[in-house]
């Protein structure tokens, strides 16, 4: 049972692995890689992108240390030439010689400030704060303790709304006798401007912190938040917290942002200061456009391969299924003896036109042959049934015409006579004039009997060596008597000499049989009794006609009988 269900199974699967899917694979093994490949390679463009992004964020935190870098040296010079022009004279001459010589064409530097050991301001570049008083402040306290350059944390200068930054450089650093502060208010638009690149990117979030979380520089699009805090970026406040507080110089983490989108942040730390960048990137965003491209490029791969299918099932269809099954059927059509059935050679691909063709001659040549056979068996069949040398039908031919003559009567309702001839002492005859010689005589006989049966509408054949018959149709029995001695008297008058023979020529003995065929009897039933005759005219004397008792014998048992 198993053994049958993996049969058929295997036939399901030879099926399966026909050509069509061998086509249909082919197919796909020629187009399916070149769509990977551009898949692929979208992919790797992704992954180049997201690489890129992560460098423009070093470089950036690499270009904003150096100009934090750049203007930190600047302006330690200034506040350097600023604290040596204070310790050479009095605070109004260096006020003026300040404000004469500074260059104050450094755009970073916004005020630069002599500020006397009471912590008031005593000399500006900007009128304005003249007399204030920043003894409180850290960066001032700081500056006159360690005697050296500080810089405040980064605060926002209310009266212009930008971030700054306040530096300080003790004048008791040059002259230990002057205890005074000079102090430079310090913008730090320039660290906005350093981001402008990436403004307007979407998906890419680039901020810088101070150590407090407030946010110092931004893109022109985030510009409106500088000044705040980080939490006012909703998108990164909920682990902004772990950029601001990670004792790493940088880092990297992901998370998922209040909008549900799966983000990357990553901060590093600008060398020498508190400030940190964070960028935070929403990597389906930024690879978003691509990421449409690959999932086309995945939709265009499913969709050639589904018409690759298509076409190489269809193809394979129409170019090959179709054919074969024709031919197909034209060949079944030719086993069934339709020698008519021609391949149609047009609705055929060229490719098939030289085998249709090779098969339509193949197909008129066997026709051909066919009927050369045909005519051979009628003629071998003819053969078969007739007597060479008497020029009559022989026995088989008899046997047939007689089962023939039978069913015809039989259908009819008529009678069916038959003659049995036995020529007489026909041993003696061959023994005395040899046996070429009784061949002869055959063949004159059996001249003679053809005759005869045509004038009665009879059928002659040669029983067997010397024995002929004489089958006559619609005959009853008086006149089959009478044809009976038709021919006993045409054959003695033919008066072929018989030395050995009482009647000193060749003779019949004749046995007749007349019958209406029946249900009950058979062919053989009418031989039989012709046979009997035939015996009993050789018990006769030969040379005679004697007819068999059949029709009474048949009439006895009962049956329907002509007269
Ligand atoms: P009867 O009158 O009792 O029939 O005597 P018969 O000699 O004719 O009968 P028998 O059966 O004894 O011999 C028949 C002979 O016919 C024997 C055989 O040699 C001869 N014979 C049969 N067929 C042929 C044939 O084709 N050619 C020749 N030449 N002789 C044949
Ligand atoms: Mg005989
Ligand atoms: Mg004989």
């Amino acid at each position: 049972m198993s053994r049958i269900t993996f049969g058929r199974n295997r036939v399901k699967l030879k099926k399966l692995l026909g050509i069509r899917l061998r086509l249909a694979l082919l197919a796909l093994l020629l187009v399916a890689p070149l769509m990977l490949e551009r898949a692929r390679s979208l992919e790797e463009a992704r992954g180049k992108q997201l690489a890129q992004v992560t460098q423009e964020f070093r470089d950036l935190a690499e270009r904003t240390a150096d100009t934090q870098r750049e203007v930190i040296e600047s302006v330690a010079t200034v506040l350097k030439s600023t604290a040596y022009i204070r310790s050479a004279g009095g605070i109004a001459r260096s006020c003026d010689l300040m404000r004469a010589s500074l260059p104050l064409n450094l755009p970073w530097i916004r005020n630069v400030m002599v500020v006397g050991a009471d912590g008031r301001v005593q000399c500006s570049v900007l009128n304005a704060p003249v007399g204030l008083d920043i003894s409180d402040r850290p960066y001032f306290k700081k500056a006159r303790e360690t005697r050296d350059f500080v810089f405040s944390d980064f605060l926002t200068a209310r009266m212009i709304d930008k971030p700054m930054v306040m530096a300080a450089y003790p004048v008791s650093a040059i002259n230990p006798d002057q205890d005074s502060v000079v102090v430079a208010g310090i913008t730090l638009d320039w660290m906005s401007k350093s981001m402008t690149r990436l403004s307007g990117r979407s998906g890419f979030t680039a901020v810088m912190i101070d150590s407090k979380g407030t946010i110092l520089a931004a893109p022109d699009d985030l510009a409106s938040l500088i000044g705040r805090p980080i939490d006012a970026l909703s998108l990164i406040s909920a682990i902004a917290d772990k950029a601001l507080y990670s004792e790493q110089p940088e880092g990297s983490l992901s998370f998922t942002a209040s909008d549900g989108a799966r983000r990357d942040l990553s901060f590093m730390r600008i060398p020498g200061t508190e400030a940190r960048l964070v960028m935070s990137v929403d990597e389906s965003k930024v690879t978003g456009a691509i990421n449409r491209d690959i999932r086309t490029a995945y939709l265009q791969l499913g969709f050639v391969c589904l018409f690759v299918l298509l076409g190489a099932l269809i193809g394979a269809e129409k170019l090959i299924i179709e054919p074969i099954e024709m031919m197909t059927a034209v060949a079944r059509r030719f086993g069934e003896g339709d020698w008519s059935a021609r391949v149609a050679r047009s609705r055929l691909p060229s490719e098939f036109v030289p085998l249709a063709r090779a098969f339509n001659a193949m197909a008129a040549q066997l026709s051909q042959r066919e009927r050369e056979m045909l005519a051979t068996n009628d003629r071998l069949t003819v053969m078969a049934s007739i007597d060479m040398l008497s020029g009559l039908a022989n026995r088989r031919g008899f046997q047939s015409r007689l089962d023939f003559e039978w069913m015809k009567a039989q259908q009819y309702g008529s009678e069916l006579s038959l003659l049995m001839i036995d020529v007489d002492h026909f041993k003696l005859y061959n023994d005395t004039y040899g046996h070429p010689e009784g061949d002869a005589c055959l063949t004159r006989l059996g001249e003679t009997l053809a005759g005869i049966a045509a004038d009665n509408m009879g059928f002659a054949a040669r029983y067997g060596g010397e024995e002929f018959c004489l089958l006559l149709p619609n005959t009853g029995a008086q006149r089959a008597m009478e044809v009976g001695e038709t021919v006993r008297a045409t054959i003695r008058s033919l008066d072929l000499p018989h030395a050995t023979s009482s009647h000193q020529a060749v003779t019949v003995s004749i046995g007749v049989a007349c019958t209406l065929p029946g249900d009950n009897g058979r062919p053989g039933d009418l031989i039989e009794a012709a046979d009997a005759a035939l015996y009993a005219a050789k018990h006769r004397g030969r040379n005679t006609v004697v007819e068999h008792g059949f029709i009474r014998l048949v009439d006895e048992a009962g049956m329907a009988l002509a007269g």
